[in-house]
């Protein structure tokens, strides 16, 4: 049984040689994120392009994730490039202060309104956490803390708000360059960090629509107040992203669990895709095995019902970029076999009738003992449809467009196959279909396979008729 839950792994320096993103390739990455937090334009074009070329030479699709910095909010730098902050003393975080003139009593910001949005009693949280300072007052730009959690506090690291409420907008002007440059390099997805509201999903969108990008929108959950507007921040984007290491500094991480087993629920409710990130493999980043906590986390996502996995230093930085990938594979091909069967949307309407066929697919695959599920489709909604149904059968997502094939890589279970409906006999297409999955190896003669697809096939939102046939009969039956 191939893997369903699918991986997303960060390329950086670590993957950059050729036979590091070969062995990724090989055990088994879905989806290549690019983090436009680091890097120029010019490494990650070249990554793109290696990638890419790298998949096709390994006969493979792998989609590319590039993922906006967004606003993240960090301090200035130090003099001494850093500084050690002592349980009960004062420390300011100053807007007016040069931003790299800090020192031992106070350092600069790039949020310039930050004073605005922070008064007495508030918790702000510097490098993920690590650091806690309690708000005194907020005077002409100066916010005067006590230090409630010391340690070392180096350059640019990041500040959050507990509870969250920070105004920046989600997109900077670094943000909206790096939309058109995603588009120029035709990323299959654009994540679009910190988002407050579907509006910022939107707005996104928008941007990235008039670039000329074709591909989907990942929302990345990381703002307290983005959980308030959940449905429409879904409803505006293709996936969300649990982003969980932002969003466990503005929430609290005992927080986390519960909020990712809602985000993942909510997302297939909503028929949408959810990727779940952030230190699921943390100690891979050093060591050539897995901890035990994060083998039980990495399962538990995969319970949850997560689409996919992601790695972020793990693979870009860290020591083991193709182990950690082996590692999430058998760690996910394992979870998943005590996943049982879904009872997703059992009472609620089907608004078309697509969907009604992907319905009607699941749970006769479900039921039956079908071995595969074979979608003719242009877009993916079929298959994007059928995959929130929890099942031990694959999926194949059949279709003549690539930029198809690389999103479906993404969701649960569903697996691209290039089939092109355009050229072939309209009445052979059962046929055709059967024989392409035979030549891969996906099924066997005997075999019970669901065939989906429209009576105008290469048309969009048309699939309306659902076969079952019996693989080796299919030879056997008249044109249709
Ligand atoms: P980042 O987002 O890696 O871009 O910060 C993910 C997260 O915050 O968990
Ligand atoms: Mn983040």
């Amino acid at each position: 049984m191939p893997r369903r839950t699918k991986i997303v792994a960060t390329l950086g320096p670590a993957t950059d040689p050729i036979s590091v993103m070969d062995e990724m390739i090989a055990a088994g990455v879905d989806v290549a994120r690019l983090n436009l937090s680091h890097d120029t334009h010019a490494r990650h074009r070249e990554r793109a392009e290696r990638l890419r070329e790298r998949a096709r030479a390994a006969g493979q699709e792998v989609a590319i994730l590039m993922d906006l910095q967004g606003p993240k909010i960090r301090i200035g730098k130090f003099t001494q490039g850093k500084v050690e902050l002592v349980h009960g003393e004062p420390f300011a975080i100053d807007t007016t202060c040069g931003i790299d003139a800090g020192d031992r009593t106070r350092v600069g910001t790039t949020y310039v309104e930050l004073a605005d949005d922070v008064r007495h009693g508030d918790t702000l949280l510097l490098d993920d956490g690590a650091i806690e300072l309690w708000v005194d007052s907020v005077v002409d730009g100066r916010i005067d803390c006590q230090v409630i959690v010391g340690g070392t506090l180096s350059n640019n690291k990041g500040i959050n708000k507990k509870g969250g409420g920070l105004s920046a907008p989600a997109l900077t002007d670094k943000d909206k360059e790096d939309i058109r440059f995603a588009a120029e390099l035709d990323a299959d997805y654009l994540a679009v960090s910190f988002v407050r509201n579907g509006d910022d999903v939107r707005l996104a969108r928008e941007l990235f629509f008039e670039a000329g990008g074709r591909g989907g929108i990942v929302a990345k959950i990381e703002r307290a107040e983005a959980l308030n507007g959940i449905d429409d921040i879904i409803n505006a984007a293709d996936a969300i992203m649990v982003a969980r290491g932002d969003l466990g500094v503005e929430i609290g991480d005992a927080e986390l669990p519960a909020v990712q087993k809602h985000l993942i629920s909510r997302a297939r409710d909503l028929n949408s895709v959810v990727i779940t990130a952030t230190q699921m493999m943390q100690s891979m980043i050093e060591s050539p095995i897995p901890t035990r906590a994060e083998v039980f986390d990495v399962a538990n996502a995969v319970l949850d019902g997560t689409d996919a996995v992601m790695l972020s230093a793990e693979s870009s930085i860290g020591k083991y970029p193709a182990k950690v990938v082996e590692a999430l594979h058998r760690i996910c091909l394992e979870a998943e076999k005590s996943v049982t069967r879904s009872s997703h949307r059992l009472d609620s309407v089907f608004g078309r009738v697509d969907e009604g066929i992907a319905m009607a697919a699941m749970y006769t695959a479900n039921h039956l003992g079908v071995k595969a599920i074979a979608a003719l489709t242009e877009t993916g909604s079929t298959v994007k449809w059928m995959s929130r149904i929890r099942s031990g059968i694959p999926i194949y997502g059949m279709t003549r467009f690539a930029p198809t094939r690389r999103k479906v890589k993404l969701f649960r279970g569903v697996y691209p196959v290039s089939f092109d409906v355009a050229s072939t006999n309209m009445h052979e297409v059962n046929r055709e279909v059967i024989e392409e999955l035979l030549r891969r190896g996906t099924v066997r003669d005997g075999d019970l396979v669901i065939i989906t697809k429209g009576d105008r096939s290469g048309v969009e939102g048309q699939t309306n008729i659902m076969k079952i046939m019996r693989v080796g009969e299919h030879k056997l039956l008249a044109d249709d």
